[in-house]
This record gives structure tokens, C-alpha cells and sequence, in this order.
């Protein structure tokens, strides 16, 4: 059972509450991005397992009507296991995208992924004309090149800060670093990208301004995106003059994922507990 302490971080155990979910978001102009908890499978099965419920989320969505994306992680569908099967049930999730005009999203986990990650990007988003999406990490020091190399993609690039702990011969390890090679990135997008979309992944209200700022000189499409339960409000306000989307979590193994939005900042804690004591 799905905590009450862990429900605002988290949508729901099952797919029907997490399209449920979606339904109150779409009422307020908020579009939605639904990640089945799971990742780093061993087991071929399960990877199988989690790219079924994917196509089944899918076909529900689309039954639904909802305005909703799917994002799903490489290792939740078979990375760890062979690039091999990861790329056959990444095949099989986007056709169903495709059928279904579901749009699908690569969550980017660790800088050993990149490589596989981005080409499977680049294959099916120039064979879909646009349907899928990656996003990059600006704390790893190759990130400029490779969003220079998606300059005539189409489709849509996540720009995040980036969630993992890598090496630093890979990664800027300083904050202001990693928030000064974000700002490189998203207006080096702004100005140079002829096919894609733009996706911010961040709650950085300093980042957000910048985009704003950026907008007003350049036509290049863009998208705030949000985790769910980060500056709800904020993304509310957002929405009234521009697309959000909210990052939507769901699935019996939230635990995890609760306790990395709890370990990351103090304040979600507490935001949780007043949730749970009002
Ligand atoms: P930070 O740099 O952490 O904080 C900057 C400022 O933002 C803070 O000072 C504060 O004002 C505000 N802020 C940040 N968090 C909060 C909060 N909880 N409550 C209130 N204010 C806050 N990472 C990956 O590596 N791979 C992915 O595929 C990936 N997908 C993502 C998808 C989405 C939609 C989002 C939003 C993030 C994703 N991330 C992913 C995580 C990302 O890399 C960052 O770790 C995370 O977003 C924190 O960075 P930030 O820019 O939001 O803000």
C-alpha cells in the first residue's frame, strides 16, 4: 500500500490511480509523464514484464484521452541486461507510442548509458519524424557535444541538471559549474536547434527565468517539465502561458524513489509530514 507520507511524490500503486491522477492534472492545463517505478533489472523477465505494462499504459491512455507521455528508464526495459534487449523492447514501446500518438520519453540514467541511450534517441526519432525524446545531463562535461550532434533531430531533448554521482574525469562535480554548463546548453538549444523541441527539467527558479528571458528572443518551441510534488504552485502558475508537463511516478516500487526525493532536500520531508498531519 502506498504510503500517505509518500502520495505526493508518488501517484499512485496501480496504472488506474495514475491515470487518474492525470485527469485532474489535464483540468488544469497541466499535460503529464508517466514513469513506472523500476530500473537496473538483472533478470530478462522483468524487463519484459515492465515493457508490457508500458504498452499497456499506452493503449490506456489513449482509450482515456489524456493528454499524458510515458517516460521510461534503459535499465527498466533490459540495458543492464544486453543492449540487445533493451533496444528490442524500446522498439516495441515506441511502436505503440506511434500507434497510439503516445509521445515516449528516454529517462538518461548513469554516463556508462549514454552512448546506447542516445543513439537508440537519434534512430527512433528520425524514424518516427519526432515521436520520442531523451534527455542530457549538464553535469557531464560531453553533453555539449552530443546536443551539437541533435542539432537537426527532431523530436524532444530534456535538459536536466543530472541525478547521478559520476566520476569527475567525466563530470562536473561544483554546483556552480553544473549550473553554469545548463545555462550553456539550453541557450546553445535555444539558438541552434531547427527541428526539436526544447524540455526543461528544472526547478530552479532562476532557470526558468532565464528561459523566459530566452523566449522572448528566440522561436524555438520549449516546455517546462516538473516532478510531481516540487512547486506545485509554481507549476500551476507556470501553466496559465505555458506548456508543463509533470514528471508522474507510479507503481509498487515507489519506495525508493520516496526516500531519493526525501535524501535530496529536507524540505521535501516536512512537506510531506504536514501533508500527512493536516
Ligand atoms: P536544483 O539545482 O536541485 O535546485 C535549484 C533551486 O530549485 C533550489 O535552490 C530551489 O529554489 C529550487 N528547488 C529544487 N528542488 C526543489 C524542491 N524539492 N522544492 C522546492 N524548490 C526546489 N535526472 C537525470 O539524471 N536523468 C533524468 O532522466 C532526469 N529526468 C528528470 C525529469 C524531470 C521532469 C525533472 C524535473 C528532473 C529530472 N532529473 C533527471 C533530475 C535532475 O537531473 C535534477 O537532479 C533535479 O531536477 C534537481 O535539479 P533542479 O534543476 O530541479 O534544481
Amino acid at each position: 500500500m502506498l504510503l500517505p507520507i509518500a502520495n505526493n511524490f508518488v501517484a499512485a500503486e496501480d496504472q488506474p490511480g495514475a491515470l487518474s491522477h492525470i485527469d485532474t492534472l489535464n483540468d488544469d492545463g497541466i499535460a503529464g509523464i508517466l514513469n513506472l517505478l523500476g530500473e537496473h533489472y538483472d533478470d530478462p523477465a522483468d524487463a519484459a514484464a515492465d515493457a508490457d505494462a508500458y504498452i499497456e499504459l499506452i493503449e490506456a491512455i489513449d482509450r482515456h484521452d489524456l493528454d499524458c507521455c510515458v517516460s521510461v528508464k534503459p535499465s527498466q526495459i533490459g540495458l543492464d541486461c544486453g543492449d540487445d534487449v533493451f533496444l528490442t523492447h524500446l522498439d516495441r514501446i515506441v511502436d505503440a507510442g506511434t500507434t497510439h500518438d503516445v509521445f515516449v520519453w528516454i529517462d538518461m540514467e548513469d554516463y556508462t548509458t549514454t552512448d546506447v541511450t542516445l543513439s537508440a534517441f537519434e534512430h527512433h526519432a528520425r524514424k518516427t519524424n519526432g515521436a520520442v525524446g531523451v534527455c542530457v545531463q549538464a553535469n557531464l562535461k560531453r553533453t555539449r557535444e552530443d546536443i551539437e550532434r541533435l542539432t537537426d533531430v527532431p523530436g524532444k531533448v530534456r535538459f536536466v541538471k543530472g541525478a547521478y554521482d559520476e566520476p569527475k574525469h567525466v563530470a562536473y562535480k561544483k554546483k556552480s559549474e553544473v549550473n553554469e554548463a545548463y545555462r550553456d546548453l539550453i541557450t546553445y538549444a535555444f539558438e541552434s536547434f531547427t527541428k526539436g523541441k526544447v524540455a526543461v527539467g528544472s526547478h530552479d527558479p532562476e532557470v526558468i527565468d532565464y528561459v523566459e528571458e530566452l523566449a522572448r528572443t528566440y522561436d524555438t518551441p520549449y516546455e517546462f517539465q516538473l516532478l510531481m510534488g516540487v512547486r506545485e504552485d509554481a507549476q500551476r502558475e507556470l501553466a496559465t502561458d505555458h506548456d508543463v508537463y509533470q514528471y508522474v511516478p507510479y507503481g509498487p516500487k515507489w519506495m525508493s524513489y520516496f526516500y531519493r526525493r526525501v535524501r535530496e532536500r529536507k524540505e521535501n520531508a516536512l512537506f510531506a509530514l504536514r501533508a500527512v498531519l493536516s
